[in-house]
């Protein structure tokens, strides 16, 4: 997808390798990009090779079918980060898997935690820390999640770009089995901001409804949406015309 490696998988398959990615106890680390990461990925190519290095690549979002489409390729369904989350903290206490949030605002990975703990009482949440997603913050968010202990599954919430490279740097110094980077995941479990209902989200239509629970995303929605359109067209078009 426009030099981002998309994996065409189901929800359900999505779930089988991330289940087996943290039993293997390895450190694997999962990325979700929508048409944001693509677009940032065009101008920042350390950002792209971290994305196409993941061990997985999950089509986070209609506007990637979409593409996919327009490309003449198939993505199957679009698997959301936040449903994949959700999935493998309810999997998480069959398995004695130990979950630690990291990011977002200050106070909203601690209520994230709350709030999974109320839907999946049995959790070992190994902690949560909001931390500052930068370098400089690496030393204190390194030495909370070492607080924690071993930790089988770490979100981390530091918006597109910013926490996949805290993964890039960190993931090989803490005691982690699986790394996802979940943007606004904290936001939605912490019940800060409303996710889109269920009709809303089959209809591709969750970016719309965000804009307007947040409607000052709209500065940045406006610099990737359209470029990103415009560049699948421009692809698309390019594409047929070597076909033909
Ligand atoms: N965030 C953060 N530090 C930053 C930028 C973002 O902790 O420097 C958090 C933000 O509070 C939110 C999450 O990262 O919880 C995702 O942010 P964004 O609104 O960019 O969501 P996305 O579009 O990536 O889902």
């Amino acid at each position: 997808m426009l030099g981002v490696r998309v994996d065409d998988v189901t929800y359900n398959e999505a779930l089988e390798r991330c289940v087996a990615f943290i039993q293997s106890g390895a450190r694997r680390y999962v990325v979700t990009p929508n048409p944001e990461f693509i677009i940032l990925a065009q101008r920042d190519a350390a950002f792209r090779a971290i994305l196409n290095r993941a061990d997985l690549s999950i089509p986070d979002g209609g506007g990637l079918l979409l593409a996919a489409r327009l490309f003449g390729e198939r993505l199957r369904e679009p698997v959301r980060g936040t449903d994949l989350c959700y999935g493998l903290v309810d999997l998480a206490p069959a398995h004695g898997w130990r979950v630690f949030l990291l990011g977002a605002a200050p106070g909203v990975a601690a209520a994230a935690g709350e709030a999974l703990r109320r839907r999946v009482p049995r959790l070992a949440l190994a902690g949560t820390f909001a931390g500052d997603g930068s370098p400089a913050g690496d030393e204190a968010t390194l030495a909370a999640v070492r607080r924690g202990g071993r930790c089988d599954l770490l979100l981390v919430a530091y918006g597109a770009g910013k926490q996949e490279r805290w993964i890039e740097r960190n993931l090989r110094h803490v005691d982690a089995g699986l790394a996802i980077g979940v943007g606004g995941v904290l936001d939605f479990m912490s019940g800060r901001v409303r996710r889109a209902p269920a009709v809303v989200r089959r209809a591709g239509l969750d970016w719309l409804f965000r804009l307007a629970v947040q409607p000052r995303r709209i500065k940045r929605q406006g610099t990737t949406i359209p470029p990103f359109l415009a560049l699948t067209l421009l692809e698309a078009v390019r594409r047929r015309s070597r076909g033909r």
